[in-house]
């Protein structure tokens, strides 16, 4: 039976009908806000590659927790900036570190605000690498590479400390073989066996992060991030990265950047149960933010469009920088 018997528009004909056979629901519910959190006091300064974004300090970060909390988004994602950075990232693990100590700012001003946690080196080191550096003799092979395991150690510490001053989610982006496994250990033996772990399990080492090394001060000082992060065009590999990491005692899992790898998620979520998140990167966020400061696209609707799209994917959770603008707009 076809035409003109079936007639797919008599399902279009109102915005009733449309909303009746709606397939896909966006929702403040599905929304994670990524904050960044720096050494300082009083500060709000502009992210200067990307709009709308701040670098906050310790004591200005409860009150834009208030705020996204008000809008009901359920999460933020806490990135930090130390005062001072070294060869293995030491201040990752600092009890008075600057997440640390915006942890428990954050939980004091809005207690029923998630608080999910950054774990990495990248922006403790002072090579801006996620990773200790192997030191070989001169000419090895192995010179300069990312030392796996004794790296898996120290983001365990770091994940333990964010569980310590208050962190609900904690959720590696190294991508080394084996950290979920380390930190689920750590966490158990420490008495917080109720955090959750966010595994970046399948990180893609992508130009849409440009925006964002900025914003964290974390671009690598040598070299690329090839060797850990996923290679763009492999999608099984994508597949085994989420299966270990949910084997180790990953909780959620995600897929970093969205956009361009729509098609990860959806396998992603064809294959496994497990909750999954979707990392709409500063690249993405900001190649609309730019088009639309030039007039060329509806800020709004294409916003609303993406998130939507990457919903309809499969994530069930959306982490981007539109977070409070898609808030405002969802409740009206
Ligand atoms: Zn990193």
């Amino acid at each position: 039976m076809g035409f003109p018997k079936i007639r797919m528009r008599r399902l279009r004909s109102s915005d009733s009908m449309r909303r009746l056979v709606r397939q896909t629901a966006l929702s403040v519910d599905d929304l994670v806000y990524p904050l960044f959190v720096r050494e300082g006091k009083g500060l709000k300064a502009p992210i200067k590659t990307m709009t709308d974004c701040f670098h906050f300090s310790p004591d200005t970060i409860a009150a834009e927790a208030v705020e996204v909390a008000s809008l009901r988004i359920p999460a933020v994602l806490l990135f930090g900036l130390p005062g001072k950075k070294d060869d293995i990232g030491s201040q990752a693990w600092a009890e008075d570190g600057v997440v640390q100590r915006s942890i428990k700012e954050i939980k004091k001003a809005a207690p029923q605000l998630l608080v999910i946690t950054d774990v990495c080196l990248c922006e403790y080191t002072d090579h801006g690498h996620c990773g200790v550096i192997k030191a070989c003799p001169e000419r090895s092979r192995e010179n300069g590479k990312i030392d796996n395991d004794p790296t898996c150690e120290l983001l365990a510490k770091t994940a333990l400390s964010h569980a310590q001053a208050g962190a609900d989610i904690v959720a590696p982006s190294d991508m080394m073989d084996g950290r979920v496994g380390y930190i689920r250990e750590a966490l158990e033996e420490n008495g917080f066996e109720n955090v959750a772990i966010m595994s970046y399990a399948a990180k893609y080492a992508s130009a849409f992060y440009g925006p964002f090394r900025d914003a964290a001060e974390s671009a690598p000082a040598f070299g690329d991030r090839r060797s850990y992060q996923m290679d763009t065009p492999n999608s099984d590999q994508a597949m085994a990265e989420i299966a270990l990491d949910i084997e180790e005692g990953a909780d959620i899992v995600m897929v970093k950047p969205a956009l361009a790898y729509l098609d990860i998620i959806h396998r992603a979520k064809q294959r496994f149960d497990c909750p999954l998140a979707a990392y709409n990167v500063s690249g993405e966020y900001m190649m609309v933010s730019c088009a639309a400061d030039a007039g060329l696209l509806d800020k709004k609707a294409t916003l609303l469009e993406l998130l939507t799209a990457i919903k309809r994917a499969g994530a069930d959770i959306v982490i981007t920088y539109f977070a409070k603008e898609a808030a405002k707009l969802l409740l009206g």
